[in-house]
C-alpha cells in the first residue's frame, strides 16, 4: 500500500483507501444518512423542539383571545387584573402566554409605551433571586448576578420601575414550583401594590391546582382575580397541530396521515397532551431514520411510545424521595402474594416493616396515604376504592409499571438494595 494514502487523510486518500477494499469507514453511513435527504426524515429539527413557538396555534384562538381581553387594559396603561392560568401538561399554556406576551410587547414597543412584559419560568429560574433578577432584566433595572439580598433586589425593582413610571406584566410559569419551594412571600410582595403610576400585574401559570392550598387567602384571592382554564386537546385537534409541524420539519412524503393519526390518538388517550404528541412524532422519525427507513411507519410510533414511557418512568422513579420509594417497594412486596392488589392496611404494615429493617422512623398512616395518592397521580400505582358493604371501604393499590424497572433503579440505592431480595 502506498504510504501517502495512509498518512494523509484528505478526500482523495479515503477514496483510494475504499477502492482498494480496505477497512470500511465506520462513519460513512451516518454521514451519508444526514447528508442525503432521500433517507433523512427530519430536515429541520428546530421546528420540533419544545421551545419553538409556532406563528399560529390552532385550536387555541379562544384562549388567546381570553388572555388578550384580560390583559387589554394594559394597552391603555391601566393595570389588568391578575390572572391565573390552569391546565394539564401540554395543553398550550406556555405557548399561548408567550404568544400573547410577544404580540402585546411588540405593540407597546412600537407605541413607545412604558408597559413591559416579563416571562419567567420559575422551575428553570430555580431561585427567588433568579426570578426577581429576570423580572429586573425585562424592566431594564440592572442588578448583579449574585451578591445582593433578595430584599435588596426587590427594592431596586420597585425603585427602578417607579422612577421610570414603568408598568409590568409578569408571567410566572410553573408558579407552583416557586410556591412549593419558597412559599408565597414573593407573590405577596409583587401583588401588594406600587407607588405612583407604576403597577405590576401577574399572570400565574400552573398544571397543579393543589399548590393553591399553600397560599395565604389574601394572596390567593389577589392572584386569581381572573382564571383561565385550558382544556386537553382532542385527538383531531392534536392531529391538526402535528400536521403543521410535519410540513415545517419533515421531508415531504416521509410521514403519512396514518402516523399523524396514531401519534394524535395515543397522546389524546394520555390526557390531550401536545408535548407528548410532538415527542411521539419526533422519536418515531428518529427511529425510522436510525433503521434506514425513508418513511415513518406505525411500528416506529409504537416503538417510540414504549421508549418515551420508559424514559418517563425512569425519570419519575429516580426523582422520588425515600419514603415514596419505600411505599412502592411495599406495594410490590405485598401484591406479589395475592391478586396483585394491596389493601391500605397491609400496605401500611409492610411499609412499617421495611422501615424497621433499614432503621428508619416510619411516617404516619395518613402521610403514607398521601404519598400513595401522589404516586397514583404520577401513574406509578393505581388505586381503586373497594366497598365491603356495611364494613366500610378500603383502598386497593397495585403497581402499574414493570417491577423490573423499579428494581433496576432502586437497586442503585445502597439503602434500598438490601430490601430488593
Ligand atoms: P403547557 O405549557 O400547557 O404544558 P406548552 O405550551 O408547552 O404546554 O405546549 C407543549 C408543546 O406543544 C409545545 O412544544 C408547544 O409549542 C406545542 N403546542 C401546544 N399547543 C399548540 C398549538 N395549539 N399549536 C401548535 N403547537 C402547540
Ligand atoms: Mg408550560
Amino acid at each position: 500500500m502506498n504510504r501517502r494514502n495512509i498518512q494523509i487523510h484528505n478526500d482523495e486518500s479515503l477514496i483510494v483507501y475504499r477502492k482498494q477494499g480496505g477497512r470500511r469507514d465506520p462513519l460513512e453511513e451516518i454521514i451519508e444518512t444526514v447528508a442525503n435527504p432521500k433517507t433523512a426524515v427530519i430536515l429541520r429539527p428546530e421546528y420540533l423542539r419544545t421551545d419553538y413557538i409556532p406563528n399560529e396555534l390552532p385550536h387555541r384562538d379562544q384562549q388567546i383571545r381570553a388572555l388578550g381581553r384580560s390583559l387589554a387594559p394594559c394597552l391603555r396603561l391601566t393595570k389588568p387584573s391578575n390572572i391565573f392560568v390552569y391546565g394539564k401538561t401540554g395543553t398550550g399554556k406556555t405557548a399561548v402566554c408567550r404568544y400573547v406576551f410577544g404580540r402585546f410587547s411588540r405593540e407597546m414597543l412600537e407605541k413607545g409605551s412604558q408597559v413591559r412584559f416579563a416571562y419567567v419560568n420559575c422551575r428553570i429560574a430555580g431561585t427567588e433571586y433568579r426570578i426577581l433578577a429576570e423580572i429586573c432584566a425585562a424592566a431594564g433595572v440592572s442588578v448583579p448576578f449574585t451578591g445582593l439580598s433578595k430584599g435588596e433586589v426587590f427594592n431596586r425593582l420597585v425603585d427602578g420601575i417607579s422612577k421610570m413610571g414603568m408598568c409590568l406584566v409578569v408571567g410566572l410559569d410553573e408558579i407552583d414550583v416557586l410556591v412549593k419551594t419558597y412559599g408565597d412571600n414573593l407573590l405577596y410582595e409583587l401583588t401588594r401594590g406600587f407607588a405612583g403610576e407604576s403597577w405590576v400585574s401577574i399572570v400565574g401559570i400552573s398544571n397543579d391546582l393543589m399548590f393553591k392550598e399553600r397560599l395565604d387567602p389574601r394572596v390567593l384571592s389577589s392572584l386569581s382575580e381572573e382564571e383561565l382554564v385550558f382544556p386537553p386537546y382532542t385527538a383531531s385537534e392534536l392531529a391538526d397541530i402535528l400536521r403543521e409541524r410535519v410540513v415545517l420539519a419533515m421531508r415531504p412524503g416521509s410521514v403519512g396521515d396514518d402516523v399523524v393519526g396514531l401519534c394524535a390518538a395515543l397522546a389524546a388517550a394520555e390526557h390531550g397532551d401536545a408535548r407528548r404528541a410532538l415527542d411521539l412524532l419526533r422519536v418515531s422519525a428518529e427511529l425510522a431514520e436510525r433503521n434506514g427507513s425513508a418513511k415513518v411507519g406505525e411500528q416506529h410510533v409504537r416503538q417510540a411510545q414504549i421508549t418515551i414511557e420508559r424514559g418517563r418512568v425512569q425519570e419519575v422513579l429516580s426523582s422520588l424521595p425515600l419514603h415514596s420509594r419505600l411505599v412502592i417497594l411495599s406495594v410490590m412486596s405485598v401484591s406479589r402474594s395475592g391478586d396483585g392488589y394491596t389493601s391500605s392496611g397491609s400496605l401500611y404494615a409492610r411499609y412499617r416493616e421495611l422501615c424497621g429493617r433499614i432503621g428508619l422512623e416510619p411516617l404516619t398512616d395518613r402521610r403514607v396515604s398521601t404519598l400513595v395518592s401522589e404516586l397514583d397521580m404520577l401513574g406509578i400505582v393505581s388505586c381503586d376504592l373497594v366497598s365491603f358493604g356495611r364494613h366500610g371501604r378500603t383502598r386497593k393499590t397495585r403497581l402499574t409499571i414493570d417491577p423490573a424497572e423499579v428494581k433496576a433503579i432502586f437497586g442503585k440505592d445502597e439503602l434500598l438494595s438490601s430490601l430488593l431480595e
